[in-house]
């Protein structure tokens, strides 16, 4: 018999019935409703970082998380780690450039995205950036919050893995670059 989904329900708990009565401690209490006590839910902290979607020639560079923490070994676009206030373009650009060695230029379009993990509520500023010159070879920063362990430019998020915000990051990025495209042909068509 299943006591908690026939008997022992929270609300209406049928100790009458229960063949656990004569050992029950919560109905010696006399207020076996109040049983199990619920813990009060710690507040989730809130963790907010900077993605910039770097593309060249059809391709999305992705950076590979190391052992250890949130979402080791998954593929994300670069991240900066936390800020207090929000950086401007201008200011992500240079950062970015600064972490990979990159000569790219940021775009102003500026996407808010909330994801809700079990312990933290993470929410993302995205940026999309084009490569104006692209280095030999991406330099990753091995040490520090932005730590990374790999990069590859990818046509496809599905050629490696990565987390579902991965995913949601790339949709939006995409859906703005059309509705920014259709309103420069709109522009341009004088419409
Ligand atoms: S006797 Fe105890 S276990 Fe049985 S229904 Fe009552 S509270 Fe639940």
């Amino acid at each position: 018999m299943e006591l908690g989904a026939t008997l022992c329900t929270p609300r209406h708990p049928a100790c009458g019935s229960c063949p656990l009565r004569r050992l029950c401690r919560a109905r010696d209490a006399g207020n076996p409703q109040m049983f199990p006590v619920k813990t009060a839910r710690g507040k989730v902290p809130r963790v907010t970082c900077t993605s910039v979607a770097v593309r060249q020639n059809g391709k999305w560079l992705l950076l590979r998380r190391p052992a250890g923490g949130l979402w080791e070994h998954l593929w994300e676009f670069p991240t900066l780690g936390r800020s207090k206030k929000d950086l401007s373009p201008t200011e992500i650009q240079r950062r970015i450039g600064r972490m990979l060695g990159l000569d790219a230029r940021v775009q102003s379009q500026d996407i808010r995205l909330r994801h809700q993990l079990t312990h933290r509520r993470m929410e993302y500023r995205v940026f999309a950036a084009t490569v104006i010159r692209r280095p030999e070879k991406i330099s990753l920063p091995l040490c520090g919050p932005g730590r990374y362990e790999a990069y590859r430019w990818v046509a496809d998020l599905d050629e490696v893995p990565v987390a579902g915000i991965t995913r949601k990051i790339l949709a939006e990025v995409r859906s703005n670059l059309v509705t920014r495209r259709h309103g420069k042909i709109a522009r341009l068509a004088g419409v």
